[in-house]
C-alpha cells in the first residue's frame, strides 16, 4: 500500500482532488447534459452514504486535499447532508483543505445554511441564462425563481458562489455580457464552459458548440480582460474584467486542452473510479470495498487505477464525428 499523500500518476501529476458524483439522477434535464428520457444507473448498484464516506476517507488518507460533491444533482440524494456532515470532520482535523459542491441551485434554499454550518465555504451554481423562459427551455424541468431563491439563501448564509455557464451557440452567446454584469454586481465569479461531447442527447452538439476563443474575442470588444494567475484547483483559466471588477473563468476542453495540469479523479455513486472525464477507462472500487472490512484492498485498487491515468482526453466536436467521445453522460461523473 502506498504511503499517505503519494498518489502520483505516470505523468508525475499528484492526485489531490476528488470529485464524487453522489447520484446520477437530477430534477432537471438540461438539453446539453441529458436526454429527456434518461436511463439511470440501477438503484441496486448504488453505494450507501456510509460506503461513499468510507471511500472518500481512503482517498483523503492517500493525499486528496479537496473534495467536490456533484452529480446528477447532489442535493436530491436522500440524506445528503448526513454525508456532508461526516465529510466535514476531515475539514476539522485539517486532513481536507476544502469541501465543496456543484449544484443546479434548485434545492439550495433548503440546504444553504446547513452547508455553511458544515464548513462549506464556496459552491458552484450552474446557470445558463437569466431569462426565466429560456431557463425553462434549457433545463426542460427547472424553475428559475427557485434557483434565484437558492442563490440568495446561499449568499445570506455566507457561501461564496461561482456561477458556471455552458456557452451555447444561438442560446446564450449574446447574454454573457449581461450575465457577467449581473454576477459581478452581486459578488459572484462567473465561469463559461465549452460543451463537451459526453453521452447521447436529443440535440446535435455541433449546433450547440461555441468555441470560447470566439466568445472571448467578442467580449473583448466590450470589456477589458486581463489574464491573471488566479486558480481554484479546477481547470478554469481566469481573467479580471476591468469594467465590472470581477473574475471571469474559461473552461476550454476543446479549444485549449488543460490536461497537463490535471490533479483529479472522479468517483461515481456506484463506486466506479474514472481517471479522466474524457476517456472510457475506469476501475471498480465497490468490489474491493465490500470484500473486506479493512481498506487495504481498496487502497491497492486505487493505486492500480492511478497507475493508468491517461495523459488526457481527446474531445472533438465536428460534423464528421457523429458519436460522443465518451458514451456516459456528464451526470454520471459530474463535470
Ligand atoms: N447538477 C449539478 C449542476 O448542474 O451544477 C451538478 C452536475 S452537472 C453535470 C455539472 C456541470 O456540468 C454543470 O455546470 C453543467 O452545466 C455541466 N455540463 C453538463 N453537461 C455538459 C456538457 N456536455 N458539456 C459541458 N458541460 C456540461
Ligand atoms: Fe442535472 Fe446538472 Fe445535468 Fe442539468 S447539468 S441535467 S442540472 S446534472
Amino acid at each position: 500500500m502506498n504511503q499517505a499523500g503519494s498518489m502520483i500518476d505516470p505523468f508525475g501529476r499528484a492526485i489531490t482532488y476528488l470529485r464524487v458524483s453522489v447520484t446520477d439522477r437530477c430534477d432537471f434535464r438540461c438539453v446539453y447534459c441529458m436526454a429527456e428520457d434518461m436511463h439511470f444507473l440501477p438503484k441496486k448498484d448504488l453505494l450507501s452514504l456510509e460506503e461513499l464516506e468510507r471511500l472518500c476517507a481512503v482517498f483523503i488518507e492517500k493525499g486528496v486535499r479537496r473534495l467536490r460533491l456533484t452529480g446528477g444533482e447532489p442535493l436530491v440524494r436522500k440524506n445528503i447532508m448526513h454525508l456532508v456532515r461526516q465529510l466535514s470532520r476531515h475539514l476539522q482535523t485539517g486532513a481536507l483543505d476544502e469541501l465543496t459542491l456543484t449544484t443546479n441551485g434548485s434545492q439550495l434554499a433548503r440546504f444553504a445554511a446547513e452547508l455553511a454550518d458544515c464548513g462549506v465555504k464556496r459552491i458552484n451554481v450552474s446557470l445558463d441564462t437569466l431569462d426565466a423562459e429560456k431557463f425553462r427551455a434549457i433545463t426542460r424541468w427547472g424553475v428559475f425563481d427557485k434557483v434565484m431563491q437558492g442563490i440568495e439563501a446561499a449568499q445570506a448564509a455566507g457561501l461564496k458562489i461561482k456561477l458556471n455557464t455552458v456557452a451555447l451557440k444561438g442560446f446564450n452567446e449574446d447574454e454573457i455580457p449581461e450575465m457577467l454584469r449581473w454576477a459581478h454586481g452581486r459578488g459572484m465569479d462567473l465561469t463559461v464552459i465549452e460543451t463537451m461531447p459526453m453521452g447521447e442527447i436529443d440535440a446535435d452538439r455541433t449546433d450547440q458548440y461555441l468555441p470560447l476563443s470566439e466568445l472571448r474575442a467578442r467580449l473583448e470588444r466590450q470589456f477589458t480582460l486581463t489574464d491573471i494567475p488566479y486558480k481554484t484547483g479546477g481547470p478554469a483559466r481566469y481573467v479580471e474584467v476591468m469594467e465590472t471588477a470581477g473574475r471571469l473563468g474559461f473552461i476550454t476542453p476543446l479549444t485549449h486542452n488543460f490536461c497537463e495540469s490535471c490533479n483529479r479523479v472522479r468517483l461515481t455513486c456506484t463506486g466506479t473510479l474514472y481517471m479522466c472525464l474524457g476517456q472510457e477507462d475506469a476501475a471498480d472500487l465497490r468490489a474491493p470495498l465490500r470484500s473486506s472490512e479493512g481498506n487495504d484492498l481498496v487502497s491497492n485498487a486505487i493505486d492500480e487505477a492511478i497507475g493508468r491515468k491517461p495523459k488526457g482526453h481527446d474531445f472533438v466536436i465536428d460534423r464528421t464525428t457523429k458519436r460522443p467521445a465518451v458514451s456516459r453522460h456528464m451526470s454520471v461523473t459530474g463535470g
